[in-house]
């Protein structure tokens, strides 16, 4: 009887715990708070340089973008929407150097880069050298999402967005004169062998999200560097180098490109990350410590699984700027605020 009663009990028991355990496994605690970080390049823009009209367009730039990206996060849109809605915004901004207003290459053109990374399952998608894809981020998400490949590039990449059904463009649309009178510029200054012409036009954008239910993504999107070879292809849509994330980290970078991927750098972030270092602690020791030491020049922006951002650059500026559970925007350019 005793040993009846004995298998009840953990009868009963089994039963209960059964119960407890949803059929899709066990439950994920939402921890409910929200996240978001943006960069728009790095570089050598400063107080002098940039007029402040064009410092307040900037930042109006940022926070607005940020706003907008938080009220998507607060209504429940999952990390990966938020950085590809973040990004379509950027691209479509001539003011920075993704899509609309990317820099150009050494023949004139402009050849767009860029990467996403979803952070729960560790896919990645992305696309590199295009020329008429309007939102090259929407192309990468494609790759990830609906490919089993990792990265497209050149006419395959165009060819499978417009298949996909995604905006295609006359290359002429990306065409600004700011970023004609940059190629030129850098132009005259490789005739005149002055070193530092791409060093001044980086300006990729990139973000970093976390979302209700803790899942972090991260992406990036460029038109490279002023004045770069015809075919050459940057960090920005290299996994691992521009771009990284994983379940507790979100990395998106900004800066001369080279570095970036031979020194792995969104993914050397999220690794030190990994072996117990914060990502404040993990940026500084990569953009200050490897990147820099290394002659590389650049940023990041980071995130880590539970919302707390990094900010890190070693140029004399970038734009950036992160918003909270809070939700409200901060946003600055300059390394000194
Ligand atoms: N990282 C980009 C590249 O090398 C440039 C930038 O960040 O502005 O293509």
């Amino acid at each position: 009887m005793a040993r009846l009663i004995s298998h009840s009990i953990v009868l009963i028991g089994l039963v209960l715990i059964a119960c407890e355990v949803p059929a899709g496994g066990p439950e994920v605690e939402a921890p409910g708070t929200v996240a978001l970080v943006i960069h728009g390049g790095a570089g050598g823009m400063q107080r002098s340089t940039l007029s402040p009209e064009r410092q307040a367009e900037y930042r109006h730039a940022l926070e607005t973008t940020l706003r907008a990206g938080y009220e998507l996060l607060r209504a429940g849109s999952s990390s990966l929407d938020v950085v590809e809605a973040t990004i379509r915004r950027m691209e479509d901004d001539p003011l920075f150097n993704a899509g609309r207003g990317a820099v150009f290459t050494a023949e004139g053109k402009n050849e767009l880069d860029a990467s996403i990374m979803d952070g729960a399952s560790t896919l990645g998608g992305a696309v590199a050298g295009v020329t008429t894809v309007r939102h090259p981020i929407s192309a990468a998400r494609a790759v990830m999402e609906r490919t089993e490949h990792v990265l497209l590039a050149g006419a395959g990449a165009e060819a499978f967005a417009e298949a996909e059904g995604l905006e295609i463009v006359d290359p002429k649309y990306f065409w600004t004169e700011a970023r004609w009178e940059s190629l030129q510029r850098a132009q005259e200054r490789e005739r005149a062998a002055q070193p530092g012409g791409a060093a001044a036009a980086f300006g990729t954008v990139g973000a970093v999200a976390l979302d209700l239910d803790g899942r972090v993504a991260a992406g990036t999107s460029t038109g490279g560097m002023t004045n770069k070879r015809h075919g050459r292809i940057g960090d920005s849509p290299i996994i691992g180098a521009g771009t990284y994330a994983s379940a507790g980290c979100g990395v998106s970078g900004t800066g001369h490109g080279e570095y970036f991927i031979r020194f792995a750098v969104a993914f050397d972030i999220c690794s030190r990350h990994a072996r117990g270092a914060t990502i404040q602690e993990a940026a500084d020791q990569v953009v200050h410590g490897v990147l820099a030491e290394a002659g590389g020049a650049g940023g990041i922006i980071a995130l880590d699984g539970g919302g707390v951002p990094a900010l890190v650059f070693n140029t004399e500026a970038m734009y950036r700027g992160h918003v909270l559970a809070d939700g409200e925007p901060r946003v600055a350019i300059f390394n000194d605020e």
